[in-house]
């Protein structure tokens, strides 16, 4: 008997029939002498939606009643998914995260899981109900309600195998696994039957949202086995084959198997991020400092950073920020910056992407930036920023050019391929 924590996805919960399959998919793990941890997203749809609604009423909604409004999506899904179970005659008990309760800090929109108590629930687990806790939400130490970020509940849920010690984490989608790029651009992705946790945390940053990027470091800071798979087969599959599908994140790194590893396991693209350059600053010691700190001070994170080679003492620093908070950047920069270190000017481009190929085999082998450059070339695709790591290589273009760079370099990496 083992303790499983079971994430379901918003499509697969996006109908009272969906909820229904869930509650029969986890009844059999259940019938099978599993204890159960369930963690449902919002009805597909659905978080959107309640952000709409709170634009209507607020250009730039505030962030603590933002988090108030988004939140209700998945105490819906908790409380539907719970009554289904209990219609299936399987004892069950839903919590929202404050009722747990998630402890996070207090960034609304983006809060970080800071503890988690799970009395309650190993109360429940003793007494034999199946446990379904609301994902994407928690609650700060002054009781205020948070949200983790969207696709947060993928963290709520490797979070809470964290806490309880879970023996697995299962993440439930509408796709069968982790594959070499978003099969919805690219239909001739494989699905990979492994990953290793270092090249899972390099393709959600590089945009691959199968999984919430936090959810990944999480799983790799409390070694939480985590498996990727769908929620759109047939429900009564026997379990020890379910058990076995999709895509296991692993933790171990044969080194045999990565010599023979390909270059490249997967390329990835994130369109939500915004670029911003400034200009003739003056290329003296603490500038990058006195444009950045500011950003970081508002809590602002940047990913990629690009500063050019100084001409007469000056130099220009680019870099990106997400794109709902490249309005707030933007105000910091021209308000409080450009007074101060006395630039030229400020400018932003929200129509870029970033593009990026990951693989472990990267650090074996050389020349697979040129050939990533050389193929976007071919293509005619500007390459604005570049940003490497060991196992990986991103570089930022034109929004317009996002799929087809993914696609083609998909092909030139031959990931098509067994
Ligand atoms: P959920 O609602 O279940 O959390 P998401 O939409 O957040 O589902 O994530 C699943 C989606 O991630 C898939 O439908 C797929 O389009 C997309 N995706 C992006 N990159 C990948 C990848 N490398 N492998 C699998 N799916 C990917
Ligand atoms: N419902 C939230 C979102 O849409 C969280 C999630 O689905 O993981 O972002
Ligand atoms: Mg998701």
């Amino acid at each position: 008997m083992a303790l499983i924590v079971q994430k379901f996805g918003g499509t697969s919960v996006g109908s009272v029939e969906r909820i229904r399959s869930v509650a029969r998919r986890v009844a059999k793990w259940r019938a099978a002498g599993h204890d159960l941890v369930v963690v449902p997203s919002a009805m597909a749809g659905e978080t959107n939606r309640l952000i709409a609604l709170a634009h209507e009423l607020q250009p730039h909604p505030d962030a603590r009643e933002l988090d108030v409004v988004a939140a209700t999506g998945e105490q819906v899904s908790v409380g539907l998914l719970a009554m289904a179970l209990i219609e299936l005659g399987v004892q069950a008990r839903s919590y929202a995260g404050w009722q747990v309760k998630v402890l996070t800090d207090s960034s609304h929109g983006k809060a970080r899981i800071v503890a988690i108590d799970g009395e309650r629930l190993r109360n429940d687990l003793a007494e034999g109900r199946v446990v379904v806790v609301a994902g994407y939400q928690g609650v700060d130490a002054k009781g205020n309600v948070t949200t983790l970020g969207r696709g947060g509940s993928d963290t709520s849920a490797v979070a809470l195998a964290a806490a309880l010690e879970a023996d697995e984490c299962q993440i439930f989608t509408d796709v069968d696994g982790v594959y070499t790029a978003d099969p919805r651009i690219v239909p001739e992705a494989r699905r990979l039957h492994t990953v290793t946790f270092e090249e899972m945390l390099e393709m959600a940053s590089a945009g691959s949202k199968v999984l919430q990027i936090r959810s990944v470091e999480f799983a790799g800071k409390y070694r939480v086995p985590t498996r990727v798979l769908s929620s759109l087969t047939d429900p009564a599959m026997a379990v020890d084959e379910e058990a076995q599908s999709g895509t296991l994140i692993t933790f171990e790194e044969d080194p045999h198997m990565a010599m023979e590893k390909a270059v490249v396991s997967g390329v990835a693209a994130q369109r939500d991020e915004a670029k911003i350059t400034v200009p003739g600053v003056p290329d003296k010691p603490g500038i990058a400092y006195a444009i950045l700190g500011p950003i970081a001070d508002a809590n602002i994170d940047v990913d990629m950073i690009v500063q050019n080679v100084s001409h007469d003492g000056m130099t220009d620093l680019s870099f990106t920020v997400h794109r709902n908070d490249y309005p707030r950047a933007m105000k910091i920069l021209k308000g409080q910056v450009q007074p101060h270190i006395k630039c030229r000017d400020v400018t932003g481009d929200e129509r870029i992407a970033k593009v990026s190929i990951v693989g472990l085999g990267m650090r074996s082998h050389a020349g697979t930036a040129a050939k990533m450059f050389r193929t976007l070339a071919e293509e005619g695709i500007n390459i604005q920023m570049i940003s490497t790591s060991e196992i990986k290589i991103s570089v930022v273009i034109e929004e317009k050019y996002a799929e087809l760079a993914v696609r083609v370099l998909h092909k030139v990496f031959e990931l098509d391929q067994e």
